[in-house]
């Protein structure tokens, strides 16, 4: 399978690591042309703002929405979560907006900048998730047709909407390779 990792700003290389890991070939998406010849793309963390300005500026954004509204399954992690979400709470700064989502950004508060947390998820099987937060946003509330899998207390941080997936913490900076798997399976289930 290929896989496109969007690497306009953010941590896309540990992404690239763990596909490659599971027998993928990555494709560093720069231009929108490059979303054509990939099965499924990832939206990496970063800073959410400063991505979605690069999406419009070279014209990738749309192209995304398109792709993804024709089936193709994209996953995004922390401010690739934010990218993905229809609303932003308290925010106008440009997004993907795919998710039937509203998300709240830095969410967490100040004082826990960085955490880790065992995550049971939905579906997963197996240990809990090692699951790792940095300055992360949460899912405030998930509407129609979107599956939650995970949470931390009452805070929405895994979810799920047919082809696309949002995790609140980074999958790629741990050793645990489930939910990466889990993506692959929709794009599998796509192809
Ligand atoms: N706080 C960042 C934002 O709002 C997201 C943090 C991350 O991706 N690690 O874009």
């Amino acid at each position: 399978m290929r896989i496109g990792v969007l690497a306009l700003q953010g941590a896309f290389i540990e992404h690239e690591k763990v596909l490659r890991k599971l027998g993928c070939e990555t494709v560093q998406v720069r231009k929108r042309e490059l979303l054509d010849g990939i099965e499924g793309l990832i939206i990496p963390g970063g800073e959410s703002t400063t991505i979605g300005k690069l999406l419009n500026d070279f014209q990738i954004a749309d192209r995304i929405r398109e792709k993804a509204e024709q089936g193709m399954p994209v996953f995004g992690t922390c401010a690739g979560l934010i990218l993905m979400a229809r609303e932003i709470v308290d925010s106008v700064q440009p997004r993907l907006g795919l998710m039937n989502i509203v998300a709240h950004r830095n969410a967490f508060g100040r004082q826990v900048d960085s955490f880790e947390e065992d995550l049971p998820v939905k579906g997963l099987g197996g240990q809990p998730f090692r699951a790792v937060f940095i300055r992360a946003p949460y899912i405030k509330e998930a509407k129609d047709g979107v599956e939650v899998l995970a949470t931390v207390g009452d805070k929405i941080v895994l979810a799920l909407e047919n082809n696309l997936l949002a995790s609140a913490f980074h999958p790629e900076l741990t050793d645990d390779t489930r939910i990466h798997k889990l993506f692959l399976d929709l794009v599998k289930k796509a192809m």
